[in-house]
């Protein structure tokens, strides 16, 4: 490879290496001008502005190797985006999906008008649902758990950095397990939980198989976890809190019954911004509370 050229030669350039390691080509040019920005330290809107200048493919080859390994580019420059929000990323957590942003627009829509309102976090992994809800919603008060000491230092180490650590309190736990010893209860309770079928993990794309399979793995169906979730939320719901749950595209129906057995009503399935249900919101079967 030669050592260095002008940004546009240099994008043309990581494009094809990285198409031609498999990477969709829409995908492969959005990811080589993430690598550009990334090694200019500007802004991937600032790009453009940035044609002239030189860069040096060497100092970039030893990303691309991992890249072209199947390492998530998120873990490569160590930042992701969510909801607008710049985090940091690494093997700890999962990357924060484009697609939960659907189901945290839903839950900033419902909890916007609430005063001063409680909201948990169960699996919280990098912190991504946590952050965003606690930066849109400057009234709540953020309750954050993780089973991962790893995971949770970089869901503390988030909030450090965009400033929300003073509204975020973060524990060590299994789901509800730190909160209910604690007695608290939430208006509001999201989780995106672990819910790939174990068979399907070694099927799944070679990023996500660099991702903990802790946050991935939902046992036999794929539902060990919203079973537990649908009765240990109940008693930490305040009476007619919400619940908010990802899910695998095809367990809405699934997800749904569990949490009608324990008394839930569903107030509606959100779509991902694929159209695809990826989100159930159901309400406390106790009446009373905020609409
Ligand atoms: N949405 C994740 C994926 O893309 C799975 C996340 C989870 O299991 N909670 O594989």
């Amino acid at each position: 490879m030669i050592a260095s050229m002008r940004v546009s030669e240099a994008k043309t350039k990581i494009t094809a290496v990285l198409t031609s390691a498999g990477i969709a080509a829409e995908e492969a040019a959005f990811e080589a001008r993430l690598f550009l920005s990334a090694q200019l330290g500007c802004a991937l809107s600032e790009l453009p502005l940035q044609h002239a200048a030189e860069i040096d493919m060497a100092a970039l080859a030893p990303q691309l190797r991992r890249r072209i390994a199947g390492e998530p580019l998120q873990y490569i420059l160590g930042e992701t985006e969510f909801m607008g929000l710049r985090l940091i990323s690494a093997p700890a957590a999962l990357n924060p999906r484009g697609d939960s942003e659907a189901l945290i627009e839903a839950a900033i829509e419902l909890a916007r008008g609430w005063d001063a309102p409680r909201i948990a976090d169960i699996c919280t992994g990098g912190g991504a649902f946590a952050l965003a809800l606690a930066h849109y919603l400057p009234q709540a008060r953020l309750y954050a758990v993780d089973i991962s000491a790893q995971a949770l230092a970089l869901a503390r180490d988030n909030a450090a950095a965009l400033g929300l650590g003073g509204r975020i309190d973060f524990y060590q736990g299994d789901l509800l397990e730190p909160l209910a010893a604690r007695g608290l209860r939430f208006e509001l309770i999201v989780a995106n939980p672990p819910y790939i079928p174990t068979a399907e993990l070694e099927y799944l794309p070679p990023e996500v198989r660099h991702e903990p399979v802790i946050a991935l793995d939902g046992g036999a169906d794929g539902l060990d976890f919203y079973r537990r979730l649908a009765q240990e939320t109940r008693a930490a719901l305040a009476d007619g809190g919400y619940l908010l749950l990802e899910h695998g595209c095809s367990q809405a129906a699934a997800v749904s019954e569990l949490l009608r057995e324990q008394g839930f009503g569903i107030a509606r399935v959100i779509n991902d911004w694929g159209g695809r249900e990826r989100g159930v919101l159901a309400k406390s079967g106790r009446s009373g509370g905020r609409e």
